[in-house]
């Protein structure tokens, strides 16, 4: 029997990515990793912390505290305000934490290794976001083949949401019974709750459910407590 690792921020896409690893592989057969890597939003641990323990699963948290030495982005430095706007050189926001997804995922992936794991389940998408080169399919393809030659390891990278819009994500996450649990994600850029509503993150999460036509259970949470 196979078993999976979900790569679990806390927020949206990772939690759906969570419920899909659970109908994909099975109850009892799949785990979760979160990483500290000195995100300004310690809330961010706290939500999936909640979502793995909603789902029943086993959750590892592993600490990364080189992003923050190297600063320079919106989400690991204080010092710097999240703007909506892209930067004129490279194109990409200032939430961009250069590497940080092949990080990640190499990391994921030694832990799978230890596990005797060979399927990890991440939410990166190429649609609809920031176009982070780091969730680009080719990308994710390129880093599978470098984690099976450097670990000598059958390892498969699953990207469900690679190319689904917000909208199709909301969807998904009904289907597969992720709403109740979307109620404990986290996503605003600001770092709180209730979610301030216009930063650029909380206005894509927003777009998605009002495409599909589905109240967010973050919202409702709130407005209904
Ligand atoms: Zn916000």
């Amino acid at each position: 029997m196979e078993s999976a690792l979900v790569v679990l921020s806390g927020g949206q896409d990772s939690t759906t990515c969570l419920y899909w690893a659970l109908k994909r592989f099975g109850a009892g057969r799949v785990e979760a990793v979160t990483f500290d890597y000195g995100q300004r939003h310690r809330i961010e641990l706290d939500c999936a912390a909640r979502v793995a323990a909603r789902a029943d699963v086993l959750h590892t948290v592993l600490p990364i505290n080189t992003f923050a030495a190297l600063g320079g982005n919106a989400l690991t430095d204080t010092n710097i305000v999240v703007q909506d706007s892209v930067d004129a050189q490279t194109g990409l926001p200032n939430t961009f934490v250069p590497g940080r997804n092949l990080i990640f995922l190499t990391f994921a992936a030694a832990l799978a290794y230890s596990r005797d794991i060979h399927h990890i389940v991440t939410g990166v998408a190429q649609t609809d976001y920031s176009g982070y080169p780091d969730c680009r399919q080719a990308t994710l393809q390129a880093l599978e083949q470098t984690l099976r030659l450097g670990m000598e390891y059958a390892l498969t990278l699953h990207t469900p949401l690679m190319f689904q819009s917000k909208a199709d994500t909301v969807r998904l996450a009904r289907d597969l019974g992720a709403l109740p649990a979307l109620a404990d994600t986290h996503t605003c850029y600001n770092g709180i709750q209730p979610p301030c509503g216009e930063c650029p993150a909380c206005m894509l999460r927003a777009k998605g459910f009002a495409e599909a036509s589905i109240p967010d259970p973050l919202v409702e949470r709130f407005h209904n407590p």
